[in-house]
């Protein structure tokens, strides 16, 4: 299996965290999210242990909670003393009402609003990533307003294209996100961020993408990070306290997909950074790293039921959901991979078939995956598993249909537990008026 926390057991179940899908499915219904709490420790645990020994006790993990987003997240961060990126007011709110310490709280996005900048300062955000000029100015007049001084990063963008770099490595200068270095606009944004009276820029932040599997994306941005920190130095007489180099470590979604050793990488990128520093002889900064997918995804899996299956001889056969896009738009929006299989029939390898994976909305790119081959007697009420989902599913789930949003399901050492109710048709109205 692609991950270490899925078994099958001797009825040839499908298991979770050791846990029967099945019986899971019958006890909250489908579609269904589970997510295996004791994975997503794990993973925090891996990359606070490895930060901690590889860049000190000053460097820290931020879980980049666009990820998946709801309060028992915030609840697990908090406990594990992770620090966490927020995109939105509406994380800030979600984060605040688990009483998640904002001091450790990043605040991203390419446009924030003015209610947003309000909203998170007098919630005390610990920092903004700043993305542009605009948003210092907005900065600076609140904080003014307040008479404090608010703690910022700035958010460049090194230049590099991290699945075409080796052949382009200027790819990403036109990002929507950040300051480019190669154009001098990051040279800008910090000679008029530290003239501001309200602001402490506190460093600079990159994020590369997002499934990178390869170690040399992330050393290329963290030395032109560094450089151009030593640049600023020579020229503002500035020293960065804090450099973060952003979330994107690839995850599993098939056999395809390689393992990354992420304590490892993380080694080799703190043996690169601390080498450079020395080099320069410039003090070594507090590292930030950003993780969302890697944190999250393969401790999620959706479980559905399979309703219609349809065979067009010669053509194509679909198989019905009772889910789709609006649980998982991703195949809609990226041609995501998934790995598909039935989770009551997991060890079934009679006739195979190979199939579309189909939802219930009316919109014919509501597919979660093509190509999936299942058993030829798949089933009206077979129990239908897609791997790997906990990140970017139910955050980005819609009610697209009027389909209310299924539940999320936590299971933690042997447990189970509803982190996110299920939706009710009253939910899916409640704003009309
Ligand atoms: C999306 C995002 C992340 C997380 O990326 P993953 O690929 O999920 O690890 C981190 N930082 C920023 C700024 C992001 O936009």
């Amino acid at each position: 299996m692609i991950c270490n926390n899925l078994t099958v057991n001797k009825e040839g179940h499908l298991c979770l965290g050791g846990q029967d899908t099945i019986e899971l499915a019958k006890q909250y219904g489908t579609p269904l999210y589970l997510m295996d709490e004791d994975r997503i420790r794990e993973r925090c645990r891996t990359y606070m242990t490895a930060m901690k020994e590889a860049f000190g006790e000053t460097s820290l993990p931020l879980y980049a909670s666009k990820a998946a987003s709801f309060k028992q997240i915030y609840r697990i961060m908090k406990e594990e003393g992770m620090g966490i990126d927020v995109v939105s007011s509406g994380e800030i709110c979600t984060a605040i009402a688990v009483g998640f310490p904002m001091e450790r709280a990043y605040f991203h996005s390419n446009n924030k609003t003015d209610a947003d900048i309000d909203y998170a300062m007098a919630n005390g955000i610990g920092y903004f990533v700043v993305d542009n000029r605009e948003e210092l100015d907005a900065i600076e007049y609140f904080a003014s307003k307040r008479s404090i001084t608010q703690k910022i990063l700035l958010r460049l963008t090194p230049g590099i294209d991290p699945h075409t770099y080796a052949a382009v490595n200027t790819g990403k200068v036109d990002s929507k996100f950040g300051s480019a270095i190669e154009t001098g606009q990051a040279d800008e944004m910090t000679a008029y961020a530290l003239a501001q009276k309200h602001i402490k820029l506190s460093g600079y932040h990159c994020h590369i993408g997002s499934q990178v599997f390869d170690s040399d994306t992330f050393l290329r941005a963290a030395a032109i990070m560094i450089d151009f920190a030593n640049q600023m130095r020579e020229k503002y007489n500035f020293v960065i306290d804090e450099l973060d180099l952003g979330g994107g470590y690839g995850v599993r979604y098939t056999e395809n997909d390689p393992e990354i050793d992420i304590a490892e990488n993380i080694r080799e990128i703190a043996g690169a950074v601390k080498a450079q520093c020395k080099a320069l002889d410039y003090p070594m900064p507090a590292i930030r790293l950003e993780p969302g997918r890697s944190i999250v995804a393969d401790a999620g899996m959706t479980l559905y039921t399979v309703g219609t299956v349809k065979q067009i001889p010669g053509y194509k056969n679909y198989v019905s959901v009772d889910g789709g896009m609006t649980d998982n738009p991703r195949y809609a929006l990226y041609r995501s991979s998934y790995t598909v299989l039935l989770a009551n029939r997991a060890n079934d390898e009679t006739t195979p078939f190979k199939c579309s994976v189909v939802g219930r909305c009316c919109e014919s790119g509501d597919i979660l995956q093509e190509n999936v081959t299942l058993p030829a007697n798949t089933a009206r009420g077979d129990i239908l598993a897609v791997l790997t989902t906990g990140a970017y599913n139910y955050a980005m789930s819609s009610n697209y249909n009027r389909i209310p949003r299924p539940p999320v399901v936590m299971l933690k050492d042997g447990e189970s537990y509803v982190a996110v109710k299920r939706e009710t048709y009253e939910d899916v109205c409640k704003n009309d008026i």
